[in-house]
């Protein structure tokens, strides 16, 4: 019979890979937390008409990537596909603006979407996801970019960089809108079918857009940051003015639009060349008419998704980490012995050890080998002769050495043992 294999693009996380994927989400608690962020969790199963409202109807991840279906009684649904919709939804549903002191959230979750797989592209991956509401101070957009650095420094990640740019308000999007759809109207017949749709659906989006020739037709376009009105250049302005002062290096990228829809002013990037196509680690913006729109209170919004299937990529590159490993490996001899160590094994996990045992009665070489896989610092060996006086040798496997130790109390000396092998 034929084995079932997964879903296409969705990925099994093996026991060899999971230390990276804690490594990173043990960081990113630590710092999100430190900057007032605190854990929500919402379904990964939402209503579908939170993403079209939220992300926006003419947006690639909702005309193209969603995994949208009806229910068995008829409710249209979608796997997520981000996020900030979900946190919102949770927000006003919840009416966590009443909490005086948690006004940002951070989450952790697969995301679901129907993309082409490749490397770093998936669909179903994981973001690490911030958002904060209710503050506009451009103080915050600086301090959430600051935040991302800090956290990639912190796991020692190189090679990557912060783009930035503004999208302005509704307002200036308004008038720059005119502007781009003469421009593309200029080129008309030369752009991908997409963009031909999108110059009246959406005409933003080509910037967006994948095909190499529409960036091309592209590069002389006007960019909207060149066209913001005096309130937003003077926000984006403050931005960088924080960033600067907080020696976090970035540069300013006027093409980059960020493909859902609620953005507005500050937007932002982590870009990486060692990814191939697949060059972005994370981003986020500023999203302040989005809680309004989903139906909640008028609060300004910001926020980010880094994600982790494309960062622990560049972790690895040229590193690698150790997996756990068992301190204790007890190796018994007999029917007797293998008793009390299968005893001895639960009395040491109990104290909070890993400790591992042989349960299919091999010979004493082949549990030394087993012993030596696992890269266990201990092991208890348990014969016949030394179980009659009370006692087992205790071998040492980073220096081999060998001592006969009493089986009473064994269990508390081992304890001893591993504190001061960690010492
Ligand atoms: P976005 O919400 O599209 O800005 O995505 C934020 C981050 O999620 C990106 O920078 C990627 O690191 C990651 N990401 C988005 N889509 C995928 C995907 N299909 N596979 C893996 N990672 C993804």
């Amino acid at each position: 019979m034929e084995p079932i294999q997964a879903v296409k693009g969705m990925n099994d996380i093996l026991p060899a890979e999971i230390v990276w994927w804690q490594r990173v989400e043990e960081a990113a608690r630590a710092i999100l937390e430190t900057f007032g962020y605190r854990e929500i969790r919402t379904p990964v199963l939402e209503k579908l008409d939170l993403f079209v409202r939220g992300i926006g109807e003419s947006t690639d991840v909702v005309e193209k990537e969603m995994y949208a279906f009806t229910d068995r009684h008829g409710d249209w649904l979608a796997l997520r596909p981000e996020a900030t919709a979900s946190v919102v939804r949770a927000y006003i549903q919840h009416n966590l603006q009443a909490d005086p002191v948690c006004q940002k959230f951070y989450t952790i979750g697969p995301m679901f979407r129907y993309e082409r797989p490749q490397k770093g592209r998936y669909r179903q991956f994981h973001q690490i996801n911030a958002e904060a509401f209710g503050m506009d101070d451009p103080m915050l957009d600086a301090e959430i970019m600051h935040m991302l650095r800090l956290f990639l420094e912190r796991l020692g990640l190189a090679g990557v960089s912060l783009n930035i740019n503004s999208l302005g308000c509704p307002e200036c999007r308004k008038s720059y809108r005119d502007t781009l759809v003469k421009y593309l109207e200029v080129h008309a017949g030369q752009f991908c079918p997409d963009c031909e749709r999108r110059r009246s659906t959406n005409p933003l989006r080509a910037f967006d857009c994948k095909v190499e020739r529409c960036q091309q037709l592209l590069s002389d376009a006007p960019v909207l940051l060149e066209s913001i009105c005096p309130d937003c250049a003077a926000h984006f302005g403050a931005v960088k003015r924080y960033l600067e002062e907080m020696n976090t290096p970035f540069a300013v990228n006027p093409r980059m639009v960020r493909g859902l829809d609620y953005y507005m002013r500050t937007t932002f990037e982590i870009i990486t060349d060692r990814l191939g196509a697949q060059n972005a680690v994370g981003g986020g913006g500023r999203y302040n008419g989005l809680m309004r729109d989903l139906g909640g209170p008028d609060l300004p919004g910001i926020g980010f998704a880094i994600g982790m299937e494309r960062l622990i990529l560049l972790l690895q590159q040229g590193n690698s980490i150790q997996g756990r490993r068992a301190h204790v490996f007890v190796a018994a001899l007999g029917e007797a012995a293998r008793h009390r160590g299968f005893l001895l094994t639960q009395e040491l996990r109990a104290l909070g050890m890993e400790a591992e045992m042989d349960y299919e009665g091999r010979s004493l070489k082949s549990q030394m080998r087993r012993a030596d896989k696992v890269g266990a610092s201990r092991v208890i060996i348990l014969g016949e002769n030394e179980m009659a006086r009370g006692e087992a040798q205790l071998r040492n496997m980073t220096d081999k050495s060998q001592t006969l130790v009493p089986l009473d109390g064994l269990a508390g000396e081992l304890k001893r043992l591993a504190g001061e092998d960690l010492k």
